[in-house]
């Protein structure tokens, strides 16, 4: 049997690169290609510490592996494997043999496999990468992604254009909502939105049917294709692979390749990146559906809560504040008032013989005055801080804040002008022919001690003086 020292003068002298391992001495030999290939620079007395730069990783499992186990463990004799190297920064995808040389000593030979499989790993990373960020319903990178995964189908493929087809609800038109191109390649996204699906029939023929569209040359087209050659043309599509995304049993749209500088005979690995990348797509929409359809629903709730807050504070006669919203908003502003050391005035309207004017004109024009009345001091209510409120049957309440004595006398004699201007008639009445008003108002700049009861009490003995000395009168509390 010849020497070690024979066959590794044999050995080191191989086109490719060369590992020779002593389980005795655990030491290492590589030859010239096999020290480019994991980039170590020392030639003799090599061990495991040398290879601590490099990573080799199971292209199946993604396992990672040790050197040492590749050759005592994993390797079967003269069975080629394949592992990924990683080394500087770099990732190849090698062929190993692995073969015993004597007992204790053996080899392994690695090459590296030609052009794609280098991007054959590059995809898988690019796959695995986004794939699970594309499942993650929290993630808002959808888009980036989906352009991510484009160029990934696009290079892998060697074509020049990739991109994504949406339908609309209506399922009658196409739109391109993301493209990759190659270098030098024109884009056509944006010439291509809301395209009617009916200029493409045997394209959609074979779409729906098989989910695959696959020309390897588009003059081979038959005559039937015209619309879709007319349109290949005019991209200067000479080669393109499609596949549908289905969503709940729909074709709900497609994505593709092109190939424009030269045609390419599609290959059956093309076929099933593309449909992978087809599925990684498919699951993604899945999720940005449900994310929507969820974010609807919690939008649905705010508004329908919103609704809800508004008519709990609406008077269901007036559709202004109510009694329950007025309550609220007098302890708020009176509190403002306090901090601002502001003045604030409340003002309690009466409608003088209501009673009267409801026997005698009916309830329904009553609840028109309600209305009109209601509309009228709302109108006057111009500042951020001013409320008008029905505050009981046919009385309401205003809320000035930062309103003097002087300021609510003002706004109680411009509420009557307003009412009379209303013109409603009251002929029933015993101070005027028309409908009138009495207003009692309390005013005060008031402190921490303030509560709200104590001003409306004062706002209603003062409207009981009103209404005391002769109605359509204006009071206050104290009385001037
Ligand atoms: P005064 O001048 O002393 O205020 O006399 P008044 O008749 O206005 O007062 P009173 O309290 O005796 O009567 C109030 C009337 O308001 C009685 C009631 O029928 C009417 N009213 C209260 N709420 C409504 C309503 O929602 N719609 C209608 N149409 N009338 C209402
Ligand atoms: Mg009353
Ligand atoms: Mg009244």
């Amino acid at each position: 049997m010849n020497s070690i020292k024979e066959i590794w003068s044999t050995l080191k002298c191989l086109p490719f690169a060369v590992l020779v391992h002593d389980s005795k001495t655990r030491n290492y030999k590589a030859n010239e290609s096999a020290l480019n290939l994991f980039n170590l620079k020392q030639h003799s007395d090599l061990n495991e510490n040398h290879f601590s730069h490099i990573k080799l990783i199971s292209p199946l499992s993604k396992k990672t592996l040790l050197l040492q186990n590749l050759f005592d463990v994993y390797l079967i004799p003269n069975v080629q494997n394949k592992v990924v190297l990683e080394v500087d920064q770099t990732a190849f995808l090698l062929n190993i043999k692995f073969a015993n040389i004597t007992e204790t000593v053996s080899m392994i030979t690695f090459e590296i496999e030609k052009q794609t499989i280098d991007e054959q790993y590059n995809f898988d990373v690019v796959i695995s990468n986004i794939s699970a960020d594309l499942i993650d319903i929290q993630n808002d990178d959808v888009d980036k992604h989906i352009n991510y995964a484009l160029k990934a189908i696009g290079t892998v493929c060697h074509a020049d254009r990739s991109y994504l087809f949406k339908f609309n609800d209506e399922n009658t038109e196409m739109s391109n909502t993301h493209e990759w191109v190659n270098k030098g390649i024109m884009p056509f996204k944006d010439s291509l939105q809301n395209v009617p699906k009916s200029e493409l029939p045997y394209f959609f023929k074979l779409m729906n049917d098989t989910y695959l569209f696959k020309v390897n040359d588009v003059a081979d087209l038959p005559a039937s294709a015209g619309g879709e050659k007319k349109e290949f043309e005019l991209q200067k599509i000479k080669s393109v692979m499609c596949i549908g995304l289905s969503y709940e049993k729909e074709l709900v749209g497609f994505i593709g390749c092109d190939c424009v500088a030269v045609k390419r005979e599609w290959t059956n690995l093309d076929l099933i990146r593309i449909k992978l990348v087809g599925e990684i797509l498919t699951n993604a929409f899945k999720n940005i559906n449900y994310k929507q359809k969820l974010e609807l629903t919690q939008q649905q709730l705010i508004t329908a809560n919103q609704k809800l807050s508004e008519l709990v504070n609406t008077d269901g006669l007036t559709n202004i504040a109510n009694r329950r919203c007025f309550d609220q908003t007098i302890d708020d502003e009176i509190q403002r008032c306090v901090r601002y050391q502001q003045p604030i005035s409340l003002l309690i309207c009466d409608i003088d013989f209501f009673k009267k004017y409801n026997d005698s004109y009916g309830h329904q024009k009553g609840d028109e005055a309600l209305k009109q009345v209601a509309e009228t001091l709302q109108n006057l209510c111009k500042r951020p801080g001013d409320l008008a409120a029905r505050y009981g049957g046919e009385e309401f309440a205003l809320i000035l804040p930062c309103t003097n004595t002087d300021n609510a006398y003002c706004f109680s004699t411009l509420i009557q002008k307003e009412i009379a201007k209303l013109g409603i008639e009251h002929k029933y009445s015993e101070v005027s022919d028309m409908l009138t008003l009495s207003i009692g108002f309390y005013s005060l700049i008031p402190n921490t001690k303030t509560i709200a009861e104590d001003i409306i009490a004062k706002a209603d003995a003062a409207l009981y003086n009103a209404k005391e000395t002769g109605r359509n009168k204006i009071s206050e509390s104290p009385p001037r």
